[in-house]
């Protein structure tokens, strides 16, 4: 049920009953009760969510693809060979006892639209101008093996083949072993898109807030992440004399009050935390002879980060220097902030427009697949409600309309690349 027109009369129609069924469909891989979903990468649950994904993509008539991390593609080569292609999908693996729309939504959605562009192609006869690929990323999540964005970030370079292979779940399998596990190691993959449009869950209750149904992602955060260590002197927290400590804790404690400090002077933009602090010896009556901080600073902006990063090193100094103590950073683990495609940040726009949808535009704080891609290719989030903001929980849900409603821009979106070609070379 629609309480919003389906589509413009020259735009592809989606249909709502097809989409609920693969809906579905896909839950029940690794579906529990109460709308619970393991649907850990490279698991059992997973193949059997991957086949279904196959079957449609051989299905529909559409050229599979799978490469060397177990992405799988699906080509939709219908303007001939030296067309611009525009790829759509996300992930099918699930949090441990996630909920079933993070991911899987967008992959079902790529479906859904899919078969809308077909039929609308048949029934206009317009002979389309882009190809269209459809997709499913390894392990997004980062549940079972670390780092998330594996296979996104595989396929755009970002991630060394043989470091991805090589990693480990809890039980000692490497990735390399539970691909060939589910048979979902081969060796091949579609070129870079001219575009990228993942469709997604909210994650946060911004659209509820609003009254809105629609966003658009139009910048993704980075994040630099430092384990800074302060080095003291070891003695008996008794008979040392207040002047004679080293005390590294004290050290510790003078720079997780500055990062507040910082964050508030840059406003909303950026967050700052120490979350671990670990501590030698940790002795009640020893002066600590090392305080190791695990600091991260967070923002949208690269320019924000880089300066709490020029901040953050000043106010080390200065701990440092008023704890009389030393330091050394030990690891430094980068994530770039950037904007998404702002072309693609306007065709969401005026797509949602064409059906009376007003476009919120938001940050994304956690990873996506197009976080990935946005380093190799114009890429975008957008995304509709879930209720009350939750993700990566059995309650996790967005309605039918609601997923109706980012279908039917979806594939709006797609079809204006069908019909224009790649449109972003032309603004
Ligand atoms: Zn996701």
């Amino acid at each position: 049920m629609l309480d919003i027109k389906n589509t413009a009369a020259d735009a592809p129609f989606v249909d709502a009953a097809e989409l609920h069924a693969m809906m579905d469909e896909v839950s029940t891989f690794g579906g529990g009760p109460g709308g619970a979903m393991t649907r850990l990468t490279l698991s059992e649950e997973d193949r059997a969510a991957r086949d279904w994904f196959a079957a449609f993509i051989k299905r529909e008539g559409l050229k599979l693809e799978i490469d060397v991390i177990g992405n799988m593609f699906g080509l939709l080569d219908w303007a001939g060979p030296d067309a611009p292609v525009v790829m759509t999908g996300s992930h099918l693996d699930s949090q441990p006892n996630g909920g079933r729309f993070d991911g899987a939504y967008g992959v079902v959605a790529a479906c859904a639209a899919v078969l809308a562009l077909k039929r609308h192609v048949a029934a206009t006869g317009i002979k389309p101008k882009t190809n269209i690929v459809v997709v499913n990323w390894t392990n997004e999540e980062g549940a079972r093996f670390q780092p998330s964005l594996l296979g996104s970030g595989v396929y755009t370079g970002e991630i060394d083949l043989a470091f991805a292979l090589a990693r480990t779940d809890g039980d000692g399998v490497s990735v390399g072993e539970a691909l060939d596990m589910i048979g979902y190691r081969h060796e091949s993959a579609p070129p870079l898109p001219a575009a990228y449009i993942e469709l997604h869950i909210e994650g946060s209750d911004k659209l509820e807030q609003a009254g809105l149904r629609f966003a658009a992602f139009q910048r993704f955060w980075g994040a630099t992440k430092f384990r800074l260590a302060f080095l003291g002197r070891q003695a008996h927290t008794g008979p040392t004399p207040m002047a004679e400590r080293r005390d590294a804790l004290l050290g510790a404690a003078y720079l997780i009050a500055d990062l507040k400090t910082i964050a508030d002077e840059a406003g909303v933009d950026l967050h700052t935390s120490v979350g671990r602090l670990e501590v030698y010896p940790n002795s009640p009556n020893v002066v600590p002879a090392e305080a190791v901080c695990f600091i991260e600073l967070r923002s949208g902006s690269a320019e924000v980060l880089a300066k709490a990063e020029t901040d953050m090193n000043a106010a080390v100094e200065l701990a440092a220097a008023k704890a009389g103590v030393g330091f050394e950073i030990r690891a430094v683990d980068r994530r770039r902030a950037g904007p998404m495609d702002p072309g693609l940040v306007r065709l969401a726009q005026e797509t949602a427009k064409t059906i009376g949808q007003e476009t919120l535009l938001l940050d994304t704080i956690g990873g996506h697949d197009a976080v990935s891609m946005a380093a190799v290719c114009p890429s975008i989030v957008i995304a509709v409600p879930c209720v009350g903001g939750v993700m990566h929980h059995p309650t996790e849900f967005t309605s039918e309309p609601d997923r109706e409603l980012g279908v039917i821009i979806l594939a709006g979106m797609l079809w204006r690349f069908c019909t224009d070609g790649n449109i972003l070379e032309q603004r």
